[in-house]
């Protein structure tokens, strides 16, 4: 999710893990660490900017640092990594989530851990491969083989030459240089020094020496060929793209798998969200009250169309600042969720300070480890996105419904009011999310173009029922946020009780039409705007849209949660309406991050 960046060959790995770090910065981070290897291994980390952290003149040839966005164990001098190993020789970073790290540490009786991290188990493993005499690179393979989640790792020995890398759904890229190699979570880690790099695949395993790479998937020597990349540095803190917000839009796939990692059984029909709360909260809850703001009161929108098909609980959702707590429901068997990117968002607290005041049990859908909020509610479920830097949240917004999703699942099981072939069907479509979206992702050009044919309307409407509505609302915040065009999101069914009398030919419509948003109702909706002369964009799965929109942008079939997979085709128009105007997409004017006030 963070930041990897690894060096070996000259003198100053120190001054160039420094570097390093610097230009992984970007990708947000609340730690950070490197670990040099000269007579053993130094290791200097601490919890805060990299600025702060003491890097010392040591003349070591090979090291490894990172950045951390926590993701187990909140952000602390300890949690920071490098992590270590029993006998201080080993020494790991890793980026992502190991999602069977309790059963791995179960495992390592005897070991002595530091740190609340699932990443630490990865350096007591390898110590145990070690003992057994085996050599770095077979030892990294053998725990590689145990590990379970999404990760990129690296990993150095006090006696042993080169770094050690891996990834799964986690990117890692090499450089290379005349006698020096480095690698990095992204060509930015090392654009100061080299433009020639190998990518590395999903199951790669790679020994890097000062003098070259060898790279092996599935027992077999690969060939990873270098290429030459033209950024410049001040481009390539974005990876290469143009704004934060596009290549966070981009990184949803593996976004998605993070969410998901570790806690989901489809087979079985089971999540496993790791609360600590009992059971009786959940079996005995007779309502749930989500409070939450801008996007994430979105997601809660969408939470409460997940939540109560599947169980008999009524959810109600509300806009923090809007929240009021009325006489008539028992505290006792309620449950409030705030849904807060930063965890930070002080309408949010307030609301959820009102939710602990009244009794309530409480609960966050949060994507920081040790926020405020995390700190004052029950119990937290991450969404595990990774940091996010454009204002106009994207990757949050996906990865909060889909954490959403798995607490509905949870909930219905835990209530029986779904059978566990039901929670597969779910669980299916929800694990088919994240290559819907790199599918709509693929069809970026189309929806490129339609953006630069409408930039120039009046007023953008969006139209959906069920979660389209929600996705409609959603969809032309996006609009609203970053073009600074008027839009609307409504409920298809509503059009006709007003706001039909805004539409000319100048206001495109976007109707989402997929599965789960009852798209024939919709089409009439599509008709009526169609004979007021209006151009529709339709989103479907099934040719639904094709002969009664203009355009149609289609979406994967993936069942329940297609209309996600839609948003995200929105999320795009939005992105390239915005920029066709030349704003500030990842500051839009007169908004913020982290919206601290009241
Ligand atoms: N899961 C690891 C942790 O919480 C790594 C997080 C990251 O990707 O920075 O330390």
């Amino acid at each position: 999710m963070c930041g990897i960046i690894g060096y070996i060959g000259g003198e100053n790995s120190a001054g160039k893990l420094a570097t390093g770090l610097k230009n992984l910065e970007y990708r947000g981070y609340d730690s950070a660490g490197i670990a040099l290897i000269e007579d053993g291994v130094d290791v200097y980390k601490q919890e805060g900017t990299i600025d702060d952290l003491r890097i010392p003149s040591a003349k070591a040839q090979l090291g490894i640092g990172h950045t951390r966005w926590s993701t187990h164990g909140k952000p602390t001098d300890e949690n920071a990594h490098p992590h270590t190993d029993c006998t201080g020789d080993v020494a790991v970073v890793h980026n992502g989530i190991i999602a069977n790290y309790q059963d791995l540490k179960a495992e390592l009786p005897g070991h002595v851990f530091k740190s609340n991290t699932d990443t630490e188990v990865i350096p007591h493993l390898i110590e145990e491969q070690l003992t057994t005499g085996a050599e770095l690179l077979p030892a990294v393979k053998r725990v590689l083989s145990r590990l379970e989640g999404s990760f990129a790792i690296a990993v150095a020995h006090a006696e042993t030459d080169g770094i050690i890398v891996a990834r799964q759904d986690s990117p890692l890229v090499v450089g290379h240089d005349v006698d020096e190699m480095y690698v990095g979570s992204d060509v930015t880690a090392f654009i100061d020094y080299t433009k020639r790099v190998s990518y590395l695949h999903d199951g790669d395993i790679a020994h890097i020496t000062s003098d070259g790479f060898e790279v092996f998937n599935d027992g077999e020597r690969v060939d990873r060929p270098v290429e030459t990349v033209d950024w410049d540095a001040s481009s390539a803190g974005k990876a290469g793209y143009d704004h934060y917000m596009h290549k966070e839009i981009h990184e949803q796939p593996n976004a998605l798998r993070q969410a998901l990692s570790g806690r989901i059984d489809t087979l079985a029909g089971e999540v496993d969200l790791d609360v600590s709360l009992e059971d009786e909260v959940f079996t005995q809850c007779e309502h749930v009250q989500v409070v939450a703001c801008g996007t994430s009161y979105h997601a809660g929108l969408c939470a409460k169309r997940l939540i109560e098909s599947v169980t008999d609980v009524p959810v109600t959702v509300t806009i923090a600042s809007e929240y009021e707590v009325h006489d008539g429901f028992d505290p006792d068997t309620t449950i409030a969720i705030a849904i807060t990117q930063s965890g930070e968002t002080a309408d949010t607290l307030a609301a959820i300070r009102t939710a602990i005041g009244y009794g309530m049990t409480t609960m966050a859908i949060t994507n920081t480890v040790g926020s405020t909020v995390t700190r004052e509610v029950d119990e937290t479920v991450h969404i595990n996105a990774g940091p996010e830097i454009g204002v106009a949240a994207t990757k949050t917004f996906l990865s909060q419904v889909a954490t959403a999703t798995l607490f509905a699942v949870f909930l219905g099981r835990k209530r029986e009011t779904i059978t566990a072939s039901e929670a597969t069907t779910i669980l299916e479509s929800l694990r088919s999310l994240p290559s819907a979206v790199q599918e709509i992702l693929d069809d970026e050009r189309q929806i490129r173009k339609l953006a630069h044919e409408y930039a120039d309307g009046d007023s953008f409407f969006f139209i959906g029922r069920k979660a389209g509505h929600a996705v409609a609302l959603e969809s032309a915040l996006k609009l609203k946020e970053i073009s600074y065009d008027h839009a609307e999101g409504f409920a298809a069914g509503e059009l006709k009780h007003g706001p039909l009398a805004l539409v000319t030919p100048r206001t495109p419509v976007m109707a989402i039409l997929t599965e789960g948003t009852a798209p024939a109702e919709t089409l009439n909706n599509v008709k009526e705007v169609e004979s007021r002369g209006a151009p529709v964009i339709g989103l479907s799965s099934n040719g639904t849209a094709q002969s009664f929109c203009d355009h149609v942008i289609d979406v994967p079939e993936i069942g329940l949660l297609e209309p996600f997979a839609a948003n995200v085709a929105l999320q795009l128009f939005a992105y390239h309406v915005a920029k066709t105007k030349g704003r500030n997409i990842d500051k839009p004017r007169n908004l913020a991050k982290s919206v601290t006030v009241d």
